[in-house]
Protein backbone atom coordinates (compact mmCIF):
# COMPACT_ATOMS: atom_id res chain seq x y z
CA UNK A 1 0.00 0.00 0.00
CA UNK A 2 1.72 2.89 -1.28
CA UNK A 3 1.37 6.37 0.78
CA UNK A 4 -1.48 8.84 0.62
CA UNK A 5 -0.66 12.33 0.47
CA UNK A 6 -3.67 15.01 1.35
CA UNK A 7 -3.36 18.58 0.78
CA UNK A 8 -7.13 19.84 1.58
CA UNK A 9 -8.84 19.54 4.24
CA UNK A 10 -11.35 18.23 2.00
CA UNK A 11 -9.36 15.43 0.77
CA UNK A 12 -8.11 14.56 4.17
CA UNK A 13 -11.60 14.51 5.49
CA UNK A 14 -13.10 12.31 2.52
CA UNK A 15 -10.10 9.44 3.09
CA UNK A 16 -10.20 9.49 7.26
CA UNK A 17 -14.08 9.31 6.96
CA UNK A 18 -13.62 6.00 4.87
CA UNK A 19 -11.55 4.78 7.84
CA UNK A 20 -13.45 5.31 10.43
CA UNK A 21 -15.95 3.80 9.00
CA UNK A 22 -14.22 0.40 8.61
CA UNK A 23 -13.99 0.90 12.69
CA UNK A 24 -10.19 1.61 12.66
CA UNK A 25 -8.73 3.84 15.53
CA UNK A 26 -7.13 6.83 13.82
CA UNK A 27 -3.30 7.83 15.11
CA UNK A 28 -2.82 11.51 14.26
CA UNK A 29 0.88 13.00 14.80
CA UNK A 30 0.99 16.36 14.81
CA UNK A 31 4.83 17.61 12.95
CA UNK A 32 6.14 20.22 11.24
CA UNK A 33 8.37 17.95 8.79
CA UNK A 34 11.74 18.54 8.25
CA UNK A 35 11.40 14.68 10.17
CA UNK A 36 14.48 12.95 12.28
CA UNK A 37 14.13 9.92 14.18
CA UNK A 38 12.39 11.93 17.09
CA UNK A 39 9.40 12.19 15.08
CA UNK A 40 10.04 8.54 13.84
CA UNK A 41 9.52 7.52 17.02
CA UNK A 42 6.01 9.29 17.83
CA UNK A 43 5.00 7.66 14.00
CA UNK A 44 6.38 4.09 15.90
CA UNK A 45 4.29 4.27 18.81
CA UNK A 46 1.28 5.36 16.49
CA UNK A 47 1.05 2.53 14.48
CA UNK A 48 2.01 0.00 17.96
CA UNK A 49 -1.29 1.31 19.13
CA UNK A 50 -3.87 2.92 16.22
CA UNK A 51 -4.85 0.98 13.26
CA UNK A 52 -4.72 4.15 10.72
CA UNK A 53 -1.87 6.47 11.06
CA UNK A 54 -1.91 10.07 10.07
CA UNK A 55 1.28 12.37 9.96
CA UNK A 56 0.24 16.08 9.22
CA UNK A 57 2.94 17.98 8.07
CA UNK A 58 2.44 21.54 8.35
CA UNK A 59 4.85 24.99 9.43
CA UNK A 60 2.46 27.19 11.44
CA UNK A 61 3.15 30.51 10.93
CA UNK A 62 0.95 31.20 14.48
CA UNK A 63 3.61 29.71 16.56
CA UNK A 64 6.42 31.92 15.63
CA UNK A 65 7.25 34.98 16.95
CA UNK A 66 8.40 38.23 14.25
CA UNK A 67 11.92 37.60 14.82
CA UNK A 68 11.99 33.73 14.50
CA UNK A 69 12.93 31.32 11.90
CA UNK A 70 9.48 31.05 10.61
CA UNK A 71 10.85 31.67 6.52
CA UNK A 72 13.90 30.01 7.11
CA UNK A 73 12.37 26.68 8.55
CA UNK A 74 13.70 23.92 6.64
CA UNK A 75 10.57 21.97 4.50
CA UNK A 76 12.36 19.11 2.65
CA UNK A 77 8.47 18.01 1.74
CA UNK A 78 9.68 15.06 -0.45
CA UNK A 79 12.31 13.55 1.81
CA UNK A 80 9.45 13.95 4.49
CA UNK A 81 7.14 11.53 2.47
CA UNK A 82 9.84 9.14 2.11
CA UNK A 83 10.45 8.78 5.52
CA UNK A 84 6.68 8.45 6.36
CA UNK A 85 6.09 5.43 3.76
CA UNK A 86 9.13 3.53 5.24
CA UNK A 87 8.01 4.22 8.95
CA UNK A 88 4.44 2.90 7.69
CA UNK A 89 2.42 5.69 7.76
CA UNK A 90 -1.03 5.37 6.21
CA UNK A 91 -1.85 9.28 4.85
CA UNK A 92 0.11 12.50 4.98
CA UNK A 93 -1.75 15.70 5.57
CA UNK A 94 0.52 18.32 4.49
CA UNK A 95 -1.76 21.80 3.64
CA UNK A 96 -0.79 24.95 2.36
CA UNK A 97 -0.94 28.01 4.56
CA UNK A 98 -3.71 29.51 2.79
CA UNK A 99 -5.13 26.25 3.37
CA UNK A 100 -5.33 25.97 6.78
CA UNK A 101 -5.79 30.03 7.12
CA UNK A 102 -8.13 30.63 4.42
CA UNK A 103 -9.77 33.41 5.89
CA UNK A 104 -9.11 35.37 8.54
CA UNK A 105 -8.45 33.78 11.59
CA UNK A 106 -10.26 35.26 14.32
CA UNK A 107 -10.58 32.66 17.43
CA UNK A 108 -8.07 31.39 18.70
CA UNK A 109 -7.00 29.06 22.06
CA UNK A 110 -5.46 30.26 24.75
CA UNK A 111 -4.75 28.03 27.22
CA UNK A 112 -4.21 30.27 30.75
CA UNK A 113 -1.48 29.43 33.29
CA UNK A 114 0.40 25.92 31.72
CA UNK A 115 2.11 28.95 29.23
CA UNK A 116 3.38 31.36 31.62
CA UNK A 117 6.73 30.08 32.44
CA UNK A 118 9.35 28.22 30.49
CA UNK A 119 9.04 29.03 26.66
CA UNK A 120 5.89 30.93 26.83
CA UNK A 121 7.66 33.48 29.10
CA UNK A 122 10.41 34.23 26.23
CA UNK A 123 7.80 33.61 22.58
CA UNK A 124 4.48 35.31 24.06
CA UNK A 125 1.95 34.22 21.17
CA UNK A 126 3.66 30.67 20.76
CA UNK A 127 1.50 28.71 22.58
CA UNK A 128 -1.58 30.52 21.33
CA UNK A 129 -0.82 29.76 18.13
CA UNK A 130 0.15 25.57 18.72
CA UNK A 131 -3.03 25.30 20.82
CA UNK A 132 -5.14 27.03 18.10
CA UNK A 133 -3.49 25.03 15.36
CA UNK A 134 -3.25 21.70 17.24
CA UNK A 135 -7.74 22.31 17.71
CA UNK A 136 -7.72 22.79 14.05
CA UNK A 137 -5.92 19.26 13.19
CA UNK A 138 -7.85 17.81 15.62
CA UNK A 139 -11.44 19.23 14.22
CA UNK A 140 -10.04 18.48 10.56
CA UNK A 141 -8.85 14.56 11.27
CA UNK A 142 -11.02 13.28 14.56
CA UNK A 143 -8.37 11.18 15.30
CA UNK A 144 -8.94 8.88 18.37
CA UNK A 145 -5.05 9.66 19.57
CA UNK A 146 -2.73 11.91 18.94
CA UNK A 147 0.94 11.95 19.91
CA UNK A 148 3.08 14.50 21.28
CA UNK A 149 6.76 14.39 22.22
CA UNK A 150 8.12 15.18 26.08
CA UNK A 151 11.01 16.92 24.03
CA UNK A 152 8.15 19.92 24.10
CA UNK A 153 7.04 19.03 28.16
CA UNK A 154 5.39 22.72 27.67
CA UNK A 155 3.48 22.05 24.50
CA UNK A 156 2.53 18.44 25.54
CA UNK A 157 1.07 20.19 28.81
CA UNK A 158 -1.01 22.44 27.11
CA UNK A 159 -2.44 19.74 24.72
CA UNK A 160 -3.68 18.24 27.59
CA UNK A 161 -5.34 20.81 29.22
CA UNK A 162 -6.32 22.21 26.24
CA UNK A 163 -8.32 18.51 25.23
CA UNK A 164 -9.54 18.78 28.93
CA UNK A 165 -11.29 22.17 29.05
CA UNK A 166 -12.58 21.91 25.96
CA UNK A 167 -13.83 18.67 25.68
CA UNK A 168 -11.61 17.10 22.97
CA UNK A 169 -12.58 13.17 22.31
CA UNK A 170 -8.50 12.99 21.53
CA UNK A 171 -6.36 10.56 24.09
CA UNK A 172 -3.10 12.27 24.36
CA UNK A 173 -0.20 10.30 23.95
CA UNK A 174 3.48 11.25 25.62
CA UNK A 175 6.59 10.01 23.93
CA UNK A 176 9.36 9.95 25.11
CA UNK A 177 12.45 12.14 24.06
CA UNK A 178 14.57 10.19 21.49
CA UNK A 179 18.69 11.40 21.63
CA UNK A 180 21.35 11.29 19.78
CA UNK A 181 24.03 8.90 21.36
CA UNK A 182 25.82 12.18 22.81
CA UNK A 183 22.36 12.99 24.85
CA UNK A 184 21.32 15.93 22.10
CA UNK A 185 17.82 15.74 21.98
CA UNK A 186 16.79 15.46 18.09
CA UNK A 187 14.90 18.49 16.69
CA UNK A 188 14.82 19.70 13.43
CA UNK A 189 16.65 22.87 14.10
CA UNK A 190 19.80 20.78 15.26
CA UNK A 191 20.88 21.12 11.34
CA UNK A 192 20.86 24.89 12.08
CA UNK A 193 24.22 24.30 14.19
CA UNK A 194 27.55 24.67 13.13
CA UNK A 195 30.17 21.59 13.59
CA UNK A 196 31.78 23.74 16.85
CA UNK A 197 28.58 24.61 17.76
CA UNK A 198 27.14 20.97 17.99
CA UNK A 199 30.13 19.52 19.28
CA UNK A 200 29.33 21.93 22.77
CA UNK A 201 25.43 20.82 22.31
CA UNK A 202 25.58 17.97 24.47
CA UNK A 203 26.12 19.83 27.41
CA UNK A 204 22.63 20.69 28.05
CA UNK A 205 21.46 17.12 28.27
CA UNK A 206 24.51 16.43 30.94
CA UNK A 207 23.45 19.56 32.87
CA UNK A 208 19.84 18.25 33.13
CA UNK A 209 20.72 15.02 34.01
CA UNK A 210 23.35 16.60 36.75
CA UNK A 211 20.25 18.52 38.40
CA UNK A 212 18.40 15.41 38.71
CA UNK A 213 20.89 13.49 39.92
CA UNK A 214 21.32 16.68 42.32
CA UNK A 215 18.01 16.20 42.97
CA UNK A 216 17.70 12.42 43.39
CA UNK A 217 20.36 12.55 46.19
CA UNK A 218 18.00 15.11 48.07
CA UNK A 219 18.91 18.69 47.26
CA UNK A 220 15.74 20.52 47.59
CA UNK A 221 16.40 24.33 47.10
CA UNK A 222 15.78 25.21 43.88
CA UNK A 223 18.19 28.05 43.72
CA UNK A 224 21.06 25.73 44.36
CA UNK A 225 20.53 23.37 41.85
CA UNK A 226 19.49 26.37 38.91
CA UNK A 227 23.07 28.06 40.48
CA UNK A 228 24.89 24.68 39.68
CA UNK A 229 23.08 24.01 36.58
CA UNK A 230 23.41 28.44 34.89
CA UNK A 231 27.18 28.00 36.45
CA UNK A 232 27.94 24.64 34.21
CA UNK A 233 26.10 25.95 31.08
CA UNK A 234 27.80 29.35 30.95
CA UNK A 235 31.67 28.02 31.53
CA UNK A 236 30.77 27.58 27.95
CA UNK A 237 31.20 30.74 26.02
CA UNK A 238 29.29 30.02 23.49
CA UNK A 239 26.26 29.26 25.23
CA UNK A 240 23.89 31.37 26.17
CA UNK A 241 20.95 30.16 28.78
CA UNK A 242 17.38 31.69 28.24
CA UNK A 243 16.18 29.91 31.14
CA UNK A 244 16.92 27.38 33.32
CA UNK A 245 13.57 26.38 35.70
CA UNK A 246 12.60 23.56 37.79
CA UNK A 247 8.57 23.35 37.78
CA UNK A 248 5.64 21.00 39.18
CA UNK A 249 5.10 18.43 36.03
CA UNK A 250 0.99 19.08 35.94
CA UNK A 251 0.47 22.99 36.38
CA UNK A 252 3.97 23.72 34.95
CA UNK A 253 4.91 26.41 37.54
CA UNK A 254 8.45 27.12 39.26
CA UNK A 255 8.35 25.37 42.77
CA UNK A 256 10.06 27.04 45.30
CA UNK A 257 11.25 24.02 46.77
CA UNK A 258 11.61 20.69 45.28
CA UNK A 259 9.25 18.50 46.36
CA UNK A 260 8.38 14.85 44.91
CA UNK A 261 7.99 14.97 41.62
CA UNK A 262 9.02 17.98 39.09
CA UNK A 263 10.12 19.10 35.47
CA UNK A 264 13.93 20.72 34.86
CA UNK A 265 13.72 22.56 31.67
CA UNK A 266 16.25 24.48 29.89
CA UNK A 267 16.32 26.99 26.77
CA UNK A 268 19.76 27.79 25.66
CA UNK A 269 20.87 29.61 22.91
CA UNK A 270 24.40 27.71 20.54
CA UNK A 271 25.18 31.08 18.79
CA UNK A 272 21.86 31.99 17.01
CA UNK A 273 20.26 27.98 17.49
CA UNK A 274 17.67 27.80 20.37
CA UNK A 275 17.82 24.53 21.83
CA UNK A 276 15.28 23.18 24.35
CA UNK A 277 15.40 20.28 26.67
CA UNK A 278 14.07 18.87 30.24
CA UNK A 279 14.27 15.88 32.10
CA UNK A 280 12.28 14.37 34.83
CA UNK A 281 13.08 14.30 38.75
CA UNK A 282 11.76 12.84 41.67
CA UNK A 283 12.64 13.62 44.84
CA UNK A 284 13.06 11.58 47.62
CA UNK A 285 11.31 11.13 50.68
P1 LIG B 1 7.93 19.50 15.52
O1 LIG B 1 7.98 19.00 14.12
O2 LIG B 1 9.25 19.98 16.03
O3 LIG B 1 6.79 20.45 15.77
O4 LIG B 1 7.62 18.24 16.44
C1 LIG B 1 6.50 17.42 16.18
C2 LIG B 1 6.32 16.46 17.33
O5 LIG B 1 7.49 15.66 17.47
C3 LIG B 1 6.13 17.17 18.67
O6 LIG B 1 5.15 16.47 19.42
C4 LIG B 1 7.48 17.07 19.29
O7 LIG B 1 7.44 17.09 20.71
C5 LIG B 1 7.95 15.73 18.79
N1 LIG B 1 9.40 15.63 18.84
C6 LIG B 1 10.31 16.48 18.30
N2 LIG B 1 11.56 16.10 18.59
C7 LIG B 1 11.45 14.98 19.35
C8 LIG B 1 12.39 14.10 19.98
N3 LIG B 1 13.71 14.29 19.89
N4 LIG B 1 11.90 13.05 20.69
C9 LIG B 1 10.58 12.84 20.79
N5 LIG B 1 9.64 13.63 20.22
C10 LIG B 1 10.07 14.68 19.51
Amino acid sequence: VRIVLTRTIQDVRKHLELIRRQSKRIGLVPTMGALHAGHASLIERARSDSDFVTVSIFVNPLQFGPNEDYLRYPRPLERDLEICENAGVDLVFAPEVTEVYASEQRTFVEVSRLGDHLCGAFRPEHFRGVATVVAKLFNIAHPDRAYFGEKDYQQLAIIRGMVKDLNFGVEIVAVPTFREPDGLALSSRNAYMSPAERALAPVVFQTLRAAKTSIEQGERRTDVVKGAAIKALSRESGIRVQYFEIVDPLEVQPVAEIHGEVRVACAVFIGNTRLIDNIAAVSPE
